[in-house]
């Protein structure tokens, strides 16, 4: 790895790789806390921030809730439960046509893209 990480990013980085979820920053300090307790909101936010920076983990954020952060940096899109919350990761692989006809029809030159399935999961689903 070419970035020097503190202990408190390794515990932070730690606790997004082992989690099966996308964790919100509260409860990434949650989980941060029970190794290291002395760790504060504060460092957990900027840890969090440096290492989304280095692109080591991805945020994912939605208009109305906490951005919550992935372990996962290559490209994928989601699933989230508009009851319980429940976010998963979808693999999809979109037609270059898509992209381009996105691209076309806004005028804008395309970065990255996202696409998120809005809907009840199995367990609200029953
Ligand atoms: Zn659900
Ligand atoms: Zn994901």
């Amino acid at each position: 790895m070419a970035y020097c990480l503190t202990k408190q990013r390794q515990v932070i980085l730690q606790v997004i790789r082992q989690s099966e979820e996308h964790l919100t920053a509260n409860e990434i300090y949650l989980k941060a806390k029970q190794i290291l307790p002395t760790i504060s909101f504060a460092t957990v936010y900027n840890s969090l921030k440096f290492l989304k920076d280095a692109g080591l983990i991805a945020e994912i954020k939605f208009a109305d809730s906490a951005s919550r952060f992935d372990k996962k940096v290559s490209r994928h899109d989601h699933a989230i439960c508009t009851k319980c919350g429940k976010l998963i990761d979808i693999e999809l692989s979109f037609p270059q046509e898509l992209v381009e006809m996105a691209s076309k029809l806004s005028g804008f030159k395309p970065k990255s893209f996202g696409f998120t399935l809005h809907g009840l999961c199995p367990t609200c689903d029953e």
